[in-house]
């Protein structure tokens, strides 16, 4: 059992078209025998699964915003605990009457997803619970050493009241961010004391932008790495990277799907 928490990159992709070879925004971390989610963009049950992460284990699934890189793969992810819970031995041994909750910054998208796993009275019946929770700002979850921080973000074009959420993840003794979509970095600025790594999105910044503010802003941050891409590390992923490390070093590095990190 992993008592580091691993964080496996299985979508590294902002909202672009399809591209080759990567998928919308999702990371699964594991920690203690438990898989938490934060996002699911298209493809996360399929590369989760095929990819080794441990679906069986799953407590939480956070989401930033009701972006469709950021959510559109959260209907098909909960449909597989279905499927794998039903036809494989493991999942009928380990979900089987277990919870499984999901934290929305906006209830639109659950309503929606509601309509592809519920029944025709609306009601989800499963081998398993699913617990739906609206958040805001603060503290919302905090279990099994794993404490989850939200904070808003501006981001045009999500729903009011705020636009997007980061979540700062304490997970034993370490720390990470992950970055909703921001309008600026120094949103995040609350949330950045002491963490082991930024997941910073680049959909919306130039990468040397970022890195210039890191180092500008006395944070403590162990490692920068990389998500959401935009067209800038989609086109010049070489080119991006030698500006990024010129500011950073070794400490700044860009995600792959499937990517892997330990804290
Ligand atoms: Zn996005
Ligand atoms: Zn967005």
């Amino acid at each position: 059992m992993n008592e580091h928490a691993v964080l496996t990159v299985l979508g590294s992709c902002s909202g672009t078209e399809p591209m080759p070879g990567r998928h919308h925004t999702s990371i699964a971390m594991e920690y203690c025998g438990r898989t938490y989610w934060f996002d699911a963009g298209e493809n996360c049950a399929h590369a989760g699964y095929t990819g080794g992460v441990d679906l069986f284990g799953t407590e939480a699934i956070f989401i930033s915003h009701a972006h469709m890189d950021h959510v559109g793969g959260l209907p098909h992810l909960l449909w597989t605990f279905q499927k794998i819970a039903r036809a494989t031995e493991e999942g009928k041994r380990r979900l089987t009457g277990r919870n499984i909750e999901i934290f929305l910054p906006e209830m639109r998208p659950w309503k929606g997803l509601m309509t592809f796993i519920a029944d025709d009275a609306g009601e989800y019946r499963g081998p398993f619970t699913l617990m739906p929770h609206l958040f805001d700002d603060g503290v919302i979850f905090d279990r099994d050493g794993v404490r989850v921080t939200a904070l808003h973000n501006d981001h045009l074009g999500a729903v009011e009241p705020h636009a997007s959420f980061s979540f700062r993840v304490d997970v034993g003794p370490k720390a990470f961010v992950f970055s909703g979509d921001v309008k600026h970095v120094s949103e995040l600025a609350p949330l950045l004391d002491g963490i082991e790594l930024l997941l910073m999105e680049t959909g919306h910044h130039a990468p040397e932008e970022i890195c210039a503010w890191v180092k500008e802003s006395g944070k403590q941050i162990g490692k920068l790495v990389f998500v959401h891409h935009g067209r800038r590390i989609l086109y010049n992923y070489a080119g991006e990277l030698e500006k990024a490390q010129r500011i950073l070093g070794d400490r700044v590095q860009i995600a792959n799907d499937r990517t892997r990190l330990e804290l």
